[in-house]
């Protein structure tokens, strides 16, 4: 049981730094366990061990082009006026092999991608070749080793090919199919709880109606923990009543717990003394804005974030505590994962010194502007916005004109500014 009281309809005593908790959860989260994965489903996964190389790659002399097996020596002093002249004992294709082997004076018809006979070291291309009546005459030298790839010139057995940690690239994947694997051994990815709490809300797909509004938190959340490699376990809306959001956090399938909505210190705010009760309340209460109310804490091996329900405050306590944890934990890098740029502030921004703050920026005309309105509620006000601004904690606000680091929300250049 935690030490921590229950704070509600009294306020937070006092509130932790953003730092504090960071260093919390960097201490509390380890990377989860490996499982072996398919290689085609590999891409975007992490690598829980190194990979090492069973066989060479290619495995057999490989022609690099279409042409003629030939040994290299032969042609030397073939020329456009003085071509010379080879018997053609058969050919080689991809996948079927020239069985015999090649002496003196003699080719292979071969094509891209079939094993160069015995006895040839050389491919000399189509281009300079003419085939009539089983002879081809050949009418430029090819140097020994030429068009030809070695066995193991693309990788060698024994090798290490790919590295633990290593987020897996398509053309990863590619690779590890080529060395003849079926598996490849994966951290585990997270496994998400959403806990989305309130009477208030509506599923999505319904339309608002009086005062009931709809679910966003769960929308914008899924997304999220899909971006930083987590997988969302099935949830449902639950009703702001402690024995339906304890037997929620009772359950016991998921890595991370996401609350949202009810984290705070109001009648209807029963899942902070609920995590102290089953777990731990490590954190409750956070110098920063928005997101003051958010916390964390862990039950048995879960960890549980607390969210606000105002939806950019729910973003951001994400961004902060939940996302890297998540990432952690799919042995992934904490870092937050967007583009950055550094812009001039058109408009000074205003912060406390002490409080970390998560500021909105429309980016115009290579100048950030913070978003006007940009309460916790306005979820559209992280819509309107190109990025987020973050003013430390020892700052008491930033300066019209001074650079500004923007985490920008789009991956990707907006059309007409890719190059
Ligand atoms: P709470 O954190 O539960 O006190 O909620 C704060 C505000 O966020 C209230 O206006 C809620 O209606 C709103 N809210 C709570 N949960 C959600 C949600 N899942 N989607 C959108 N808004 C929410
Ligand atoms: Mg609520």
């Amino acid at each position: 049981m935690s030490k921590m009281r229950d704070v509600r309809m009294r306020g937070f005593a006092e509130r932790a730094d953003v730092e504090e908790v960071e260093r919390f959860l960097e201490r509390s989260v380890r990377p989860l366990p490996a499982e072996p994965v398919p290689v085609g489903e590999s891409p975007g996964r992490v690598l829980a061990a190194d990979v090492f190389a069973e066989v060479d790659i290619p495995g057999f002399p490989r022609a690099a082009m279409d042409g003629y097996a030939v040994c290299g020596e032969d042609t030397f002093g073939a020329s456009g006026y003085d071509p010379l002249s080879l018997e053609v004992i058969g050919e080689a294709l991809p996948g079927h092999g020239f069985r015999g082997k090649l002496g003196t004076g003699q080719a292979v018809r071969v094509m891209t991608g079939a094993p160069v006979p015995d006895g040839a070291d050389a491919v000399v291309m189509a281009e300079v070749c003419e085939e009539r009546d089983g002879r081809v005459e050949v009418s430029e030298p090819v140097a020994p080793r030429k068009n030809v790839g070695a066995v193991a010139e693309d990788i060698r057995r024994g090798e290490v090919v790919l590295r633990t940690g290593r987020r897996l690239r398509p053309q990863d994947a590619g690779v590890l199919a080529s060395l003849g694997m079926a598996v490849v051994s994966c951290v585990r990815r997270p496994r998400v709880q959403l806990v989305i709490t309130g009477d208030e809300l509506l599923p999505v797909g319904s339309r608002p109606e009086g005062c009931r509004i709809v679910d966003s938190n769960s929308v914008m959340l899924s997304a999220l923990v899909a971006r930083d490699g987590g997988e969302i376990l099935p949830f449902e809306i639950l009703p702001d009543r402690v024995q339906v959001i304890r037997q929620a956090l009772e359950r016991k399938e998921a890595d991370v717990v996401l609350v949202s909505g009810g984290s705070s210190v109001g009648k209807e705010d029963h899942a902070p003394p609920l995590v102290a009760e089953l777990g731990s309340l490590d954190f409750h209460g956070v110098a920063m804005r928005p997101s003051s109310p958010a916390g964390c804490g862990r039950i048995d091996g879960r960890i549980v974030f607390l969210l606000p329900g105002n939806p950019v405050s729910c973003l951001c306590a994400y961004e902060f505590f939940a996302g890297p944890s998540i990432r952690a934990l799919g042995g992934r890098s904490r870092a937050w994962p967007h583009r950055r740029v550094r812009v001039p502030l058109v408009r000074k921004i205003a912060s406390a010194i002490g409080r970390t703050d998560y500021v909105r920026v429309v980016i115009e005309d290579g100048r950030a502007a913070p978003v006007a309105i940009s309460g916790a509620s306005i979820l559209s006000s992280t819509v309107r916005a190109s990025g987020a601004v973050i003013v430390p904690r020892e700052l008491e606000g930033m300066p019209e004109g001074a650079e500004v680091e923007v985490l920008l929300y789009d991956d990707e250049l907006p059309l007409g500014e890719a190059s």
